[in-house]
């Protein structure tokens, strides 16, 4: 653990200028935060020399662990070759032009238009304001409202917050006016009593009958989703859950994103998260691991429809007033060629294929748990919900903070993973080796039976 008695030590420089993001401040002022100075594959190393098995893969992202030779080697020879150029007035680098290619032909998509952001959030946003310019367009000003689900996780910025629908934005004041969310698709815990997961399915699909009856089809801009729900607890939809949501807006005409930002580039198994439930978005929305983590990137993919369609409202209006200054960058690029290489064919994808059945018998497994409610997941990420009480599925009281105590539990014994909720999460980088799955699900273990031993 770090040291926190020493003024100068880096728990206290950390504290004293720098603010963290999504930190519980008690439980950093107790057990004092963590510095860390590098990786070494998927471990991460701090100020003290501890090591930590990262089974969150940063935040979801660093898929390939943190010191692959192959990405610092591609960010390396184009700082050498380009360090830096923009995608505004006509010019873009070649990266760019390489990467959109790629894009396109790894996408679920015939063809399509690529645009970069530099984060997830910036790229859902960017996809709010396309539908937006587009409907406009089209003559259709008043289609501005967004439809996103319960536990959605968008991002941070003042639209892609109020698309996430969690109670914490209540205190920015949001969501902003015109974005509507939906019951949260998760079956085990919003089913009613007595109630069967087609009957669930049937309410969810009646739900949005009704929205859409309500609120006038004319007026929705577009329907948001994550193929698993990611921060929101890592939570797969219901059974059928696209195959019968997705025909009714196709019926009302709005256009369907996919947000692969954590599903993107194999997690689920497959390359995208749409692809392993069976169906084909009108956009993509990318981040995360469109770079394994090693630069802050993001990119919105159009398919033909939406391409064509924004391509002509940008033609009338001769510009696409939008872009960030350093979207596209060149080493972005590049790196994130290299990375979907690795991916495809660098062995990091049939890695995660070969991982998905000892992760999946490892949460069931721990799930037999009396403590543990359900275990959910698909391909490499997973969770295991804690409660009090199995059969009625009741939660710890929240002041125990369990997950937070198991997550710290963990971290106690050389191993990073979530607290959500009263769930922990896990999402492994695709580089682990059989026996650090092992030492993931071991440690794990042991941080269950501890605290379930005292809270119990
Ligand atoms: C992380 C995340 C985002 C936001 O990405 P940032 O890069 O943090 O802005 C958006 N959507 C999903 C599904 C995410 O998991």
């Amino acid at each position: 653990m770090p040291d926190t008695s020493l003024p100068n030590s880096w728990d206290a420089r950390a504290k004293a200028h720098s603010f963290f993001g999504f930190t519980d401040l008690p439980s950093i002022a107790e057990r004092g935060t963590v510095v860390l100075t590098h990786g070494e594959g998927p471990y991460v190393v701090d100020t003290d020399g501890t090591r930590y098995l990262d089974a969150n893969s940063g935040l979801w992202n660093m898929i390939a662990g943190f010191d692959h030779p192959d990405l610092t080697a591609a960010a390396q020879a184009q700082y050498a070759a380009f360090p830096g150029y923009h995608a505004f007035f006509g010019r873009m680098s070649d990266q760019a032009v390489m990467l959109s290619e790629k894009l396109v032909e790894v996408s679920p998509f015939e063809d399509g238009k690529v645009f970069y952001t530099n984060s997830g959030s910036e790229a859902n946003d960017t996809m709010v304001k396309m539908l937006w310019f587009l409907h406009g367009a089209e003559g259709r000003p008043q289609a501005r409202k967004i439809i996103t689900r319960g536990n959605a996780y968008h991002g941070v910025t003042a639209v892609s917050a109020s698309m996430t629908a969690k109670p914490y934005n209540a205190v920015f004041g949001l969501p902003l006016p015109g974005f509507l969310h939906l019951t949260c698709p998760h079956y085990w815990r919003e089913g009613r009593d007595g109630e069967s997961e087609a009957e669930f399915l049937a309410r969810l699909v009646d739900e949005l009958e009704q929205m859409i009856a309500t609120e006038g089809a004319d007026t929705i801009a577009g329907f948001f989703a994550e193929p698993v729900q990611g921060a929101g607890g890592v939570i797969p939809p219901c059974d059928g859950y696209f195959d019968a949501m997705l025909p009714v807006l196709r019926r009302h005409g709005i256009p369907i994103i996919a947000d692969e930002v954590i599903t993107g580039f194999g997690r689920t198994g497959a390359l995208w998260g749409c692809e392993s439930y069976g169906f084909v978005p009108d956009a993509i929305i990318s981040s995360k691991a469109l770079t394994a983590g090693f630069f802050p990137m993001g990119a919105v993919i159009l398919g033909p429809e939406l391409s064509d369609r924004l391509q002509r409202a940008v033609d009338v209006i001769e510009e696409f007033p939008h872009g960030f200054t350093a979207s596209g960058h060149p080493v972005g690029c590049a790196i994130a060629l290299k990375s979907i290489d690795l991916v495809m064919n660098g062995g990091l994808l049939n890695n995660v294929n070969h991982l998905i059945p000892t992760f999946e018998a490892g949460l069931a497994k721990l799930a037999q748990h009396e403590h543990i409610g359900e275990w959910r997941g698909r391909g490499l990420m997973g969770a295991l919900e804690a409660v009090r009480d199995k059969a009625t599925k009741t939660p710890f009281e929240g002041h125990l903070s369990v997950s937070e105590r198991i997550a710290n539990t963990c971290t106690d014994h050389g191993l990073i993973c979530r607290p959500l909720g009263q769930s922990i999460v896990l999402c492994p980088p695709f580089i682990m080796t059989d026996a650090q799955m092992e030492e993931m699900f071991d440690k794990l273990s042991r941080a269950l039976n501890k605290v379930f031993a005292e809270v119990g």
